[in-house]
């Protein structure tokens, strides 16, 4: 290919991938990258030095083969060298030397991954951008190759979820069948249940795997009934070899829909297909889910996955950053996993929120920027951890009175202020509702507790051993 071709070829895959991946990422693994040479079906991207050509083969290569496949459909592999881009014309040659000598080395290498390579590319010749979105007849359904197994990080909290998903990419249909994951939300399901479909896709390219959202199942399933298509809608769901349901919850309720599922997981089951299911709940707790679907999902192997503990949010949080080309330092990576507690999906943010403002300003990450920009963040957060119950613990600890007093209707002098003072921190750090707090204090009338709320706002303000008390109060709320 001539030397214009391959630069034009390289600029299309690029302007593909920036598209796909975040622009932070984009500046750090491809910034003075080109091809170096393409031959035989095989494609030599030159790169400025061994970490990124690392992550190049390692992380990226799937779309840079797709980005590239769309321009030159007989590319298949891919490998990495590295070049000094700052010597033009004479280096060319060492360049490709080097090039020629890496391709040797990965050679070897490359047999190995070459029939994976080139089915996934194969697979994916009509392939959107990011995820993979095809019909029915082909092979993959919306899989999002972000989420894998290498990057999810393993704690406690979720060892055993990612051992059974492992134990079902080893031998689909026959180990836990169905495997059931439950948990709250942003803990980590889709991202198992889509690095189970990324991995067989990997290890055997001829199996057909789809990922849906039991909302989208319904969905489809409704289109397909109005257009008189149902029959085939469950042909195509019976050929399938694993089938992957997301946010099972959905399907409460909806019988119709629930039926038809039925009838699609027996005969998957029956033929020995993987069946995949996560919840936000486990299967005896989601309601109305029809008895007979629910004792299939009891039959195979549940398990759930919980909140990460410090560690590992700590872990969590160096991967992402390390992934997204971020550097943070250990005390600052500690404190924003010891004030981001409920699910990994809010560390994320809080991590995207302090790239996008250290960018924008062009500031280190220092902890005192970091404090700064995750101020709201961390303030939800801590809001959201408490509940009703820890408001009515800390009270009862602090003025050593018994809960159920507390909540009772009883008018003793010595409950009656620190009734006052649960009520007003029940407002003021739960957003709870007059109406609501009214109920949970044995059914008092709202205006008995925004008549506490505003008496002990106003308390506050004249009186500084109350604003004390209510301070420490507060710190013991939060640390619970
Ligand atoms: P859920 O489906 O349980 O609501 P997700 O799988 O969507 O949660 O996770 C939310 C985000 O957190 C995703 O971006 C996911 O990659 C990330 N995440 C969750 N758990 C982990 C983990 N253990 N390691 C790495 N990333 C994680
Ligand atoms: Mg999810």
């Amino acid at each position: 290919m001539e030397q214009l071709n391959k630069d034009d070829l390289w600029r299309s895959v690029l302007g593909n991938i920036e598209l796909s991946i975040s622009k932070a990422n984009f500046s750090t693994w491809f910034k003075n990258t080109k091809i170096l040479s393409i031959e035989d079906g095989h494609v030599v991207v030159g790169v400025p030095n061994g970490f990124a050509k690392e992550w190049l083969e390692n992380k990226y290569q799937s779309y840079i083969l797709q980005a590239i496949h769309k321009e030159a459909p007989d590319i298949n592999t891919m490998s990495c060298a590295v070049y000094n881009p700052q010597q033009e014309g004479g280096s060319e040659k060492s360049a490709a030397q080097e090039a020629h000598a890496t391709q040797q080395n990965v050679s070897q290498q490359t047999k190995k991954t070459k029939a994976t390579s080139s089915r996934v590319v194969d697979a994916e010749k009509k392939h959107s951008q990011k995820s993979v979105q095809h019909t029915m007849a082909q092979t993959y359904v919306n899989l999002n190759m972000r989420y894998t197994f290498d990057n999810f990080v393993v704690g406690e909290h979720n060892e055993l979820a990612k051992a059974a998903c492992h134990a079902v990419c080893e031998d689909l249909g026959r180990i836990y069948n169905p495997l059931f994951i439950y948990g709250k939300v942003g803990l980590g399901k889709t991202h198992l249940l889509q690095s189970i479909g990324n991995q067989v896709r990997s290890d055997d390219g001829e199996k057909r795997i789809v990922y849906t959202t039991s909302e989208k199942f319904t969905t489809e399933l409704v289109n397909a009934i109005k257009n008189n298509k149902a029959d085939r809608f469950k042909e195509d769901y019976q050929k399938v070899d694993l089938l992957i349901i997301d946010d099972v919850q959905f399907l409460a309720g909806k019988e119709k829909t629930q039926q038809e599922f039925f009838h699609i997981f027996n005969a998957l089951y029956n033929l020995n297909k993987q069946i995949v299911i996560s919840s936000d709940r486990p299967p005896k707790s989601i309601s109305t889910l029809e008895e007979r679907l629910r004792s299939r999902f009891e039959g195979g192997m549940i398990v759930d996955v919980s909140q990460p503990d410090l560690e590992t949010r700590i872990a969590i949080l160096r991967t992402k950053a390390l992934e997204k080309g971020f550097y943070l330092s250990d005390d600052v990576l500690r404190f924003m996993a010891e004030n981001i507690k409920n699910n990994v999906r809010e560390l994320e943010g809080a991590l995207n929120r302090v790239i996008a403002i250290c960018d924008l300003r062009k500031k280190e990450p220092t902890q005192q920027l970091v404090e700064q920009a995750l101020g709201e963040i961390i303030e939800s957060s801590r809001k959201k951890c408490v509940q009703n119950k820890n408001v009515i613990d800390v009270i009862s600890e602090f003025y050593e009175i018994d809960k159920k007093e507390l909540i009772s209707k009883g008018r003793k002098k010595e409950v009656v202020h620190p009734r006052q003072i649960a009520m007003y921190l029940l407002r003021k750090e739960l957003n709870m509702s007059y109406p609501g707090i009214g109920k949970y204090f044995s059914g008092r009338d709202h205006t008995t507790a925004l008549h506490a709320y505003e008496k002990i706002k106003k308390e506050i303000e004249e009186n500084e051993r109350l604003r004390e008390e209510i301070g420490f109060l507060k710190e013991k709320l939060y640390s619970v």
